[in-house]
């Protein structure tokens, strides 16, 4: 039943017995007074006012600010606070953020005493009530990420690949269509870093090709995954990795074609990027890791795990869904499609769903970039030994803009060698000059 307006939503979803989370209408992502209504009716009647407190639950996580709240008084959802506007992508990562919280404080079975046991401002008088909110809580969660993770997919549908998939389902989607449309999921985290990333490849590199970073693969369903790879597991299944190449006619202009320089460099260069960008974003400070073995927190910093592959750039958040918790915990808080997820290695209940090697490796965490190529030594110009960043099995290495702004500047100035007249010497400056050279190289 889809509604038109928050008004019919408010005049027609009783929040006593709202219909199941799976029918709620289908909201606009974008509409903050429908997520405020939708967290309200099926996660959190109290918005964030007398929790239930447990003692396992020890870290408290306030209503996001930025969220309209629910008026009990005039039964409608308040006009949004005005704030200081986040992106679109950065806002519907902090609902996840909020409705994950959600689903931890859910979790934890209270000793049920009736009339006096809340859950999150829900009133929980026996067994039954508990397990069917808990359930309902679930739905919700569910059909909230999913909401996310679509939207953030479609984001990306501009910038796939042109002739990755001429005339079929978008490359961000997975190849496998329902109803006609392709389905496609992915972590808003990989869509803001793209888009952060893109921006810093077009202040160099906007006046070649497409003047984008392409992509070539996004989200796979399971079926799908089965079809294009021999590894079971896979962070594009949990819509957690996007495959990454810059224009076809940037990648050929380069010399020696016949070792892959022009391909092999680029994606040195885009593990490096995307790193970079997540580094110097406001957007990507750091993310609380909660029951990894260590008593308290930890912090870290909200950095993609890069795989310098030979034929492409996978940048992953993978490990972003590892971290919230325990695999219980997972399971409560991570949405279907992000499953099979990743388990413990060490986990005796673990079964076939660990990870090869390599995966289990990207679903650790960002890790470093092993290899750097940060100095460029002109002897090396014909000789370059990709084995060394791109080397298996984890193929963690990477290539900085000072790199490449050397190797380039090597080719033109003394090596006769023009690049087509594509890139030229002012692509050469704004290396030199790039946003992403802030900072230390971790
Ligand atoms: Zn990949």
């Amino acid at each position: 039943m889809p509604y038109a307006t928050i008004g019919e939503i408010l005049s027609r979803v009783d929040r006593r017995s709202p219909c199941p989370p799976g029918q709620f209408p289908d909201f606009d992502p974008e509409n903050l007074k429908a997520w405020a209504y939708f967290i309200h009716v099926y996660l959190d009647f109290s918005q964030g006012t007398g929790w239930f407190a447990s003692p396992v639950a020890t870290r408290t996580m306030e209503w996001p600010s930025f969220l309209p709240r629910y008026n009990e008084g005039s039964g409608r959802v308040d006009d949004p606070p005005l704030l200081a506007r986040l992106s679109h992508l950065e806002e519907l990562r902090k609902i996840l953020d909020y409705i994950s919280y959600c689903m931890r404080v859910w979790r934890i079975k209270p000793v049920i005493i009736p009339g006096s046991t809340t859950i999150l401002g829900f009133s929980i008088d026996s067994d039954d009530a508990y397990n069917g909110c808990f359930q309902r809580a679930k739905d919700a969660c569910d059909v909230a990420w999913e909401k996310v993770m679509s939207y953030s997919a479609r984001r990306l549908y501009p910038y796939a690949d042109p002739w990755e998939r001429p005339g079929g389902p978008n490359v961000v989607a997975s190849g496998d269509r329902e109803e006609g449309e392709d389905v496609a999921f992915i972590l808003p985290d990989i869509t803001l870093l793209y888009l952060e990333a893109n921006q810093e490849w077009q202040q160099v590199f906007g006046d070649i090709g497409s003047g984008n970073i392409e992509i070539q693969a996004g989200y796979r369903t399971q079926n799908w995954q089965r079809r294009v790879s021999r590894a079971r597991q896979s962070a594009h299944v949990a819509g957690a990795a996007i495959d990454a190449l810059p224009p076809q006619v940037f990648m050929d202009c380069f010399p020696f074609q016949e070792d892959n320089y022009g391909k092999r460099i680029s994606i040195g260069y885009l593990c490096w990027l995307f790193r970079r960008a997540a580094q110097n974003s406001p957007y990507f400070r750091e993310i609380v890791v909660l029951n990894r073995g260590q008593p308290n927190e930890t912090r870290v910093p909200r950095i993609p795990k890069t795989l310098c592959e030979p034929g492409t750039a996978h940048i992953s958040f993978g490990w972003l869904l590892h971290a919230v918790g325990s695999r219980d915990v997972r399971q409560d808080v991570l949405p279907s499609v992000t499953r099979p997820y990743p388990v413990d290695a060490n986990d005796p209940d673990a079964g076939t769903d660990v990870p090869t090697s390599r995966t289990r490796d990207e679903f650790q965490g960002p890790g470093q970039l092993n290899h750097l190529w940060d100095v460029f030594d002109p002897t090396q110009y014909a000789t370059l030994n990709f084995g060394a960043i791109s080397n298996q099995p984890d193929y963690s290495g990477g290539i900085s803009a000072r790199w490449l702004a050397s190797y380039i500047s090597e080719a033109l100035n003394n090596r006769g060698w023009d690049f087509g007249r594509l890139i030229r010497q002012h692509h050469v400056d704004r290396l030199n000059n790039q946003d992403a050279r802030i900072g230390q190289i971790d």
